[in-house]
């Protein structure tokens, strides 16, 4: 009855309060997982799947050792799942009954300090979500690795709260058990994170401290559900946590993930590598925690001029001072990764080697201080105020730990001589007695005649005299006691070596036990200065990004944009900062950008393949660079501060979403016209073409009249319908431009240069040409091409037709169809009471009608015309 022994009761009571983790059950040096966890835990991690009990009572089990359990555990978290980790909490030989056990820890995506989830250049957050009401959000989010902390209130809909829930770097998602399943379902489909739940929002008064700064009751409600899940999955004092930051997503640029994607900001779109992204250009920093900072940047573009300016003028300071900024960067090579140990000591996980890398890291302060004092002298105080703080720990760590300690904490050599007076003593005993034994080797050598007589040790045996086989005849009968045969030789003890041996393990068993002491004393002092640490991490991290930009500004001839209050754009040789470093050096052609009155929006034609959405994507990306506070590839640069940017761009990232491509391109759009203001960039490329030829360019005319007459956002617009070309006449703000191409001995070669004017033609069977499509294919198209440029004048849709086209083709698909239609009513003659009828069945919201209103509605049309 395997399941009701009384450590299975335990198992189950255990897992009762762990439903959605795997259980970690301690069984002497195993974690053993039981019932449905076994099975799917033998499944994932490819291990065996044994059984406990007997016949139909057996139960499925599998197990991981304890000592190799970490890489188990990890590739559990990777893969999304949560582990709670049960210890036995009694020695087993006190133990009365069933050794009490009890969940130590729970693991999870979200609050992992180690392991392969953690990379080096990312975040791990952990965000909470607090629904106040119907339009209102409460989002905390936080780093274990790091300390970080921050809230944001949100006013607004869901797809806010979304976009700043699907920042990168977010592993896990916890929200009340209440909460509404339509709003976690929605925020799951962008954003797939595992889900956590946490019902308490009460602050602990330990932490009141952290949110000294929240001016609102909703901003600590929100960390508090936070902190709540944290005490009790950690089960541990949380004393790295920084002061909480209260964000708000206004003063920051905002961009839907799509956006982020499709500019492909921190990764590429087909890879999901940081390489080909902005990311990989621009993050030119030698530490872990700039590469972390800098791709929050990326991520969140100021909007706050001042701000930007200080940090382009930073760039600038650096950009000037080559030599400096240069052996600034290479020292900072050297400094270890402080946020991140800042976490380990609060937690006690920091060994004596990383102790030391952070006592090497804070030596370089003084220096790291001189080199900002010569290139920004202003900002010296800012980075550097509380530095005499630190020497205190520096001391300490210096008179206490060696220069080279072990990993392990618990095996000794990690305290130099000299800290500590007993220790000392003690690792003289060792030391003496280890010398007596070398004494004793040289001895019974000379005396036995035995050169090649040797004393070792092993952890069985402890110290031996050892004796090759050829040269046991050479011992005197009985001068040692016989311990150990072994093919080649004899071992052999005598008992004042024991005597010693008992001596020098005995001093270095206290020796071990001394120095843990000792260094946990060590660990522990240095959790005082965690602040501080935690503020020099800062520092480090803003002018390791800072200096990066300016490298790269410098390395590839970046100029520092300026901010036009006119609302103007104007870029001389603008270049796109990945494309060009992609093609064949000096290839890439630079283009101008010039968006003012009477130009707000462009409409850009050209050939596929011609640049349109380079040159689109290549203004989104300056804007993004600009606002970070980075330089930007051009001769020159003026630009808006942008509150927005919208792009639908690409359809090649839909197919897994599951919805149509032409309606995440219609999702897209709303979202864009109903978002933006006059301050935004919105890039629309090619909308319309998942439809048919009327309908989508009946649409994309909409779009632009819509967005000319009401957004008002400066608006890039590629397309292929020459007809939307016409639009310039009556739309004041809008102007063609297109990307040229000449045709050389019947080919076409793409030049790459946008510049005013609509493109005569499209080039697409040039292309398919260039693409090797079956020359019967290209030679039928050409002739097709000329007939359908012969009857264009019955195609053409005359701007004031395009309104009914758009509700006609609500009826039809193909293009065919809709002009035979279109020309069929011009000519049948219609009867007034028959034009009525019509008009009722056109304007009528048919998907929104019951089967018996269809039926009544079809009866009244019926009668009308009788
Ligand atoms: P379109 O959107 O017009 O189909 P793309 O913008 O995708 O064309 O550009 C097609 C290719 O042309 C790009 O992959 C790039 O290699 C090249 N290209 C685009 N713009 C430039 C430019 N300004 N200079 C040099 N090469 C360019």
């Amino acid at each position: 009855m395997a399941q009701n022994t009384p450590m299975m009761k335990q198992y189950l009571e255990i897992k009762a309060q762990h439903k959605d983790a795997f259980l970690f059950f301690r069984l002497g040096d195993f974690y053993e997982m039981f019932f449905e966890d076994a099975v799917l835990a033998a499944q994932e991690l490819e291990i065996t799947l044994t059984g406990r009990g007997q016949g139909e009572e057996r139960i499925p089990m599998c197990g991981v050792p304890y000592h190799s359990a970490d890489q188990y555990m990890s590739r559990l978290i990777e893969k999304g799942y949560k582990i709670a980790l049960c210890e036995q909490v009694e020695d087993p030989k006190q133990a009365k009954g069933v050794v009490k056990r009890e969940v130590v820890k729970v693991l999870t995506p979200g609050t992992m300090m180690y392991g392969n989830t953690i990379k080096e250049k990312e975040n791990n957050y952990l965000v909470a979500l607090t629904k106040f009401s119907e339009q209102s959000y409460g989002i905390a989010r936080t780093d274990l690795t790091t300390g970080e902390c921050a809230v944001t209130l949100i006013q607004g809909d869901l797809d806010e709260v979304i976009q700043d829930i699907a920042s990168s770097g977010t592993k896990e998602l916890v929200v009340e058990t209440e909460l509404d399943p339509n709003v976690l379902k929605r925020i799951q489909e962008k954003c797939p994170v595992t889900v956590s739940y946490e019902n308490e929002t009460e602050l602990h008064e330990d932490y009141h401290h952290l949110v000294k700064s929240l001016q609102s009751d909703q901003l600590v409600t929100s960390f508090a559900r936070l902190l709540q899940y944290l005490t009790r999955t950690q089960k541990r004092a949380l004393g790295h946590l920084q002061q909480v930051k209260h964000y708000q997503n206004s003063a920051f640029m905002k961009m839907d993930t799509h956006t982020k994607r499709n500019l492909e900001l921190t990764e590429s779109l087909r890879e999901k590598k940081k390489a080909g992204s902005l990311l990989a250009i621009v993050d030119q920093t030698v530490t872990a925690m700039g590469g972390r900072l800098v791709k929050n940047w990326i991520e969140r573009p100021l909007i706050n001029q001042q701000e930007i300016e200080n940090r382009l003028t930073l760039v600038t300071a650096f950009k000037d001072a080559f030599f400096e900024r240069e052996e600034l960067r290479d020292e900072l090579r050297h400094v270890y990764d402080l946020e991140r140990l800042a976490g380990r000591i609060a937690y006690g996980s920091v060994n004596a080697r990383e102790l030391v890398q952070l006592k090497r890291s804070l030596q370089k302060t003084p220096l790291l201080k001189e080199y900002i004092n010569k290139i920004a002298p202003t900002f010296v105080d800012r980075w550097f105020s509380t530095e005499h703080q630190v020497d205190e720990l520096i001391d300490l760590l210096e008179r206490s730990l060696v220069e080279d300690p072990p990993i392990s904490v618990t095996d000794g050599g990690m305290i130099r001589p000299g800290y500590h007076q007993e220790l000392d003593t003690y690792r003289d005993a060792s030391m003496n007695g280890k010398q007596w034994i070398a004494e004793l080797e040289q001895k019974e050598k000379v005396e036995t005649g035995v050169r090649s007589l040797k004393i070792g040790f092993n952890k069985v045996f402890g110290y031996y005299i050892e004796v090759t086989r050829a040269n046991l005849h050479l011992l005197p009968e009985g001068r040692y006691e016989r311990k150990q045969t072994l093919t080649n030789a004899e071992r052999f003890i005598t008992p004042e070596l024991k005597e010693k041996e008992a001596l020098i393990l005995n001093a270095e068993e206290k020796m071990e036990q001394l120095e843990y002491e000792l260094f946990v004393v060590v660990r522990e002092e240095a959790k005082l200065y965690l602040e501080y640490i935690q503020q020099l991490a800062h520092a480090i991290s803003e002018i390791d990004v800072l200096a990066g930009f300016a490298a790269v500004s410098e390395k590839r001839h970046y100029v520092r944009p300026t901010f036009s209050v006119k609302r103007n754009i104007d870029i001389v040789d603008g270049r796109h900062p990945v494309v060009e470093t992609v093609i064949e050096k000096g290839q890439y052609v630079a283009n101008d950008v010039q968006m003012h009155e009477g130009r707000e929006m462009l409409l850009i034609t050209g050939p596929n393949m011609a640049g349109k959405s380079t040159y689109m994507r290549q203004l989104a990306l300056l804007a993004i660079m600009a606002q970070i506070g980075c330089y930007v590839p051009a001769r020159s640069v003026e630009l808006p501060i942008f509150d927005q940017v919208f792009t639908r761009i690409g359809a090649a990232d839909d197919l897994a979403s599951g919805q149509s491509t032409f309606m995440v391109e219609m999702l897209e759009t709303k979202y864009a016209l109903t978002k933006a203001t006059e301050n935004s960039l919105i890039l629309l490329d090619e909308i319309g073409r998942g439809t048919s030829t009327y309908d989508g360019m009946a649409l994309a005319q909409a779009i632009i009249e819509y967005i000319h007459d009401v957004v008002r956002a400066k608006t890039l617009f590629s397309t292929h319908y020459h007809e939307l070309t016409q639009l310039d006449e009556t739309l004041k703000d809008l102007q063609n431009v297109h990307v040229s191409a000449v045709e050389e001995n019947g080919t076409v070669v793409f030049l790459h240069k946008v510049v005013d004017g609509q493109a005569d033609r499209s080039y697409g069977i040039y292309v398919a040409e260039l693409a090797q499509l079956p020359s019967q294919v290209t030679e039928r198209a050409e002739t097709l091409l000329k007939q359908f440029e012969e009857s264009t004048t019955t195609l053409q849709v005359q701007q004031t037709d395009v309104k009914e086209e758009q509700q006609l083709s609500l009826f039809m698909d193909e293009p065919e169809t809709a002009v035979l239609v279109k020309e069929r009513k011009s000519t049948v003659d219609v009867s007034e009471q028959e034009e009525k009828v019509l008009k009722k069945l056109v304007r009528k919201d048919v998907l929104n009608m019951t089967p018996i209103e269809a039926i009544q509605f079809i009866n009244e049309l019926q009668r009308l015309l009788k």
